[in-house]
């Protein structure tokens, strides 16, 4: 049974679908209008993507502990980076963090082909199990450094980066279309910005989207027990 004595969810006894309905509202009221988006968030299994330990949290609008130290990101964040990459479902797509595996299977839903790399070989085949489980065939996966991107797949329309970056990522610039578009948070502190750049030729426009708090990327592939 859960303990609901900490007062932690109080919605625990809810039906499932009631649970991801409150959420979507709670995305829509938060400015979160795309369609095919919302119709991904809802098809897409959250509590498939948590530990045991939090199934209760699934689908509550907060980021939430995974294994090797990381986190899965909180739903409206997941919806604020997909909405800014503005997808079309023609396009060829670079994760860099695949961590769970929620965010690659939201961008599967409505794209192409997701590329996605992940630093933690653990992590990355856990994520593939919940993938195949959910039918998503669409994404190709690399165990590495995704400060190097992914060169013999490149270019890519879209990049998205899950982890906060140190500084300009200009590798991973270098990997994006003409008129592609980018995400991901940027800064060295715990607290980031959100930045989205947009490739015209040779030059980037940066906007910066707001504040948010990523585990930072970190160079090199995982030494795993
Ligand atoms: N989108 C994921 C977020 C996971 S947290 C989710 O919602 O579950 C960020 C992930 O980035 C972690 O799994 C971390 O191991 C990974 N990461 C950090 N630095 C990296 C790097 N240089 N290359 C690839 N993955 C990296």
């Amino acid at each position: 049974m859960i303990d609901k004595s900490a007062g932690i969810d109080e919605s625990a006894d809810e039906a499932p679908q009631t649970r991801i309905e409150r959420l979507l509202t709670s995305l829509k009221a938060q400015g979160i209008a795309d369609e095919r988006l919302l119709h991904a968030l809802e098809y897409t299994p959250r509590d498939l993507f948590v530990p045991d330990l939090f199934l209760d949290r699934s689908w509550e609008d907060s980021a939430i502990p995974i294994n090797c130290g990381q986190t899965i990101s909180q739903p409206y964040i997941v919806a604020l980076m997909t909405q800014a990459l503005k997808l079309e479902g023609r396009h060829r797509v670079l994760e860099i963090g695949t961590g769970s595996g929620y965010q690659t299977a939201i961008l599967s839903r409505l794209v192409r082909y997701v590329y996605t790399i992940e630093r933690y070989r653990s992590l990355m085949v856990e994520a593939e199990t919940r993938h195949k489980r959910l039918m998503l065939e669409n994404i190709i996966y690399r165990f590495g450094d995704g400060w190097e991107g992914w060169p013999e797949q490149a270019p890519f329309d879209r990049i998205l980066v899950t982890a906060a970056l140190p500084e300009e990522p200009l590798p991973l610039l270098a990997q994006l279309k003409n008129n592609g578009i980018m995400v991901g948070p940027q800064g060295r502190g715990s607290v980031q910005r959100l930045l989205r750049y947009t490739r015209k030729d040779d030059s980037y426009l940066t906007e910066d989207l707001g504040e948010v708090r990523f585990v930072p990327l970190i160079a090199g592939v995982a030494k795993e027990a």
